[in-house]
């Protein structure tokens, strides 16, 4: 089994932390078909929130017949893949989500609104940030300084499972 992992890369100023784990937020994803190659056009989401009717017995996120190959895919978050991007990663690629794909492949990432921010040195936590415009900024009035999310970057990569069976 292959899972797909999401990895994100920003600039922060002034900024410990960069978080999806409000219940809402939500995962803007465009998918191909593995069977056929074909492509969505428009964006998907997936949210932890929206739990689509469950198939062959397992939780989905998303749920979607090819309109070509007609066959029916899925893909779900892997909570516990979750992570928050930090002050550490900063300029660097950190995977901060892994998708567990059925017959799609993630193909194209945005990241939309929803995000928790928090600002260094216990600064304000601000909810609900919008990065669809690939950037962010505000003033925090804790720290008396200027925060930001800047230079947003993502890539895909194939994550080989590791199941318990794996184990010594
Ligand atoms: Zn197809």
């Amino acid at each position: 089994m292959v899972k797909i992992g999401l990895k994100f890369k920003a600039s922060l100023e002034n900024i410990q932390e960069l978080n999806s784990k409000d219940e809402n937020f939500r995962w803007y994803l465009k998918f191909s078909c593995s069977g056929c190659s074909e492509e969505t056009d428009k964006w998907n989401y997936l949210s932890l929130n929206e739990v689509v009717d469950s198939y062959h017995g397992a939780v989905s996120h998303f749920v979607c017949k090819c309109k070509s190959c007609k066959r029916t895919n899925t893909v779900t978050i892997i909570e516990d893949s979750l992570k928050a991007y930090t002050a550490e990663d900063e300029g660097t690629f950190k995977t901060i989500a892994v998708f567990d794909c059925r017959g799609l492949n993630p193909i194209d990432f945005k990241s939309g609104e929803g995000w928790v921010v928090k600002a260094v040195n216990n600064g304000t936590e601000f909810e609900n940030v919008d990065l669809n415009e690939g950037s962010w900024s505000e003033y925090c009035e804790i720290i008396k300084q200027p925060v930001s999310v800047d230079d947003i970057e993502h890539s895909f990569e194939k994550i080989k499972y590791q199941g318990l069976n794996n184990k010594c």
